[in-house]
């Protein structure tokens, strides 16, 4: 893969995160994770079904997955590498590059297309990428927020990001990222990728996570849009009780605060935040936003 990016003369950006992965192992064991679709395939068979990726690079994990799946759809911010991609890419007739900002990209618009099959079916989509860095968090809430058929997302994020993504209520690594989450899907972390699997070689280790999406949606557009507004305001400020957090946040009177807290929530008044699960914000945002 080296060879081909200096016969090329690609040079490295920085601030797109490019961080690609050495040798073909870790994609191929990134991509096979993603595969659990619960799909009965036959022998050389594809698994029907159309996989987003986000940042194929010099394009080592989107030759893996178009070997197990019916159609690949790659955003890449990054046209300097078109040649590269095409060059590597040149016998997957199933994958599809577009070049863009995945932040930028109308999502329901290209998914909605791509995801029709030969036979004019509509294949299920999922997502599996190494992201770029520098925007996981971003990337990670608009694929949640913006478009609700995803089936997986399977991606390799930071090694202290995926212990955040993956963090129980009540751990230090819980925030507001985890308990948002939570609202479209629940977390695994599946394997960690040390440092050295990548070039240029990044400062930390690295880890896959998959996110398997509530489908169907466990809640509704209001009560994620309620609770999402609640526990941005209870991590507003760290280490405060959540009654503080909210008054100061939201507005609303301490005392009547603390008995909705007791009441719905069956916990004491002095909470914070970081103890509550998802399911309890959602209670509580029933009852402070109605
Ligand atoms: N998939 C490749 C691999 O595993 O070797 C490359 C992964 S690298 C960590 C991240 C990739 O995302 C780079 O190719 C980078 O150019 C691309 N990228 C960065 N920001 C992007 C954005 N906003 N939209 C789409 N692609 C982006």
């Amino acid at each position: 893969m080296s060879e081909i990016l200096s016969r090329h003369g690609f040079i490295f950006q920085k601030k797109y995160g490019q961080n690609f992965l050495r040798d073909v192992k870790i994609p191929r064991r990134i991509a096979s994770e993603c595969t659990e679709y619960g799909f009965e395939t036959k022998e050389g068979e594809k698994i029907p079904a159309l996989v987003l990726e986000i940042g194929p690079g010099a394009g080592i994990l989107t030759k893996e997955l178009s070997e197990r799946f019916q159609k690949v759809l790659a955003v890449e911010i990054d046209e300097n590498l078109k040649d590269v991609l095409s060059e590597t890419l040149a016998d997957c007739g199933n994958v599809k590059v577009v070049f863009g900002d995945i932040m930028k990209t109308d999502l329901e618009t290209l998914l909605e297309a791509e995801r029709i099959d030969k036979n004019g079916e509509k294949l299920p989509v999922s997502v599996c990428a190494n992201l770029p860095y520098y925007i996981t968090t971003p990337i990670i809430m608009k694929l949640v927020e913006t478009y609700g058929k995803f089936d997986f997302i399977t991606v390799m994020v930071q090694k202290e990001m995926a212990s955040r993504l993956c963090a129980k209520e009540k751990s230090a690594e819980y925030g507001s990222i985890t308990a948002s989450l939570n609202l479209y899907g629940s977390v695994k972390r599946l394997f960690t990728v040390p440092a050295g699997c990548f070039f240029p070689k990044p400062k930390v280790d690295s880890a896959v996570i998959r996110i398997s999406m509530h489908n169907p949606p466990k809640y509704t557009k209001e009560q994620v849009e309620k609770a999402g507004k609640v526990i941005k305001a209870a991590f507003s400020v760290r280490r405060k009780t959540l009654v503080n957090a909210l008054s100061s946040a939201l507005g609303c009177d301490k005392e009547e605060l603390k008995i909705i807290i007791k009441e719905t929530l069956g916990v004491p008044e002095n909470v914070r935040g970081e103890e509550l699960s998802t399911e309890q914000f959602v209670k509580l945002s029933e009852k402070l936003l109605p």
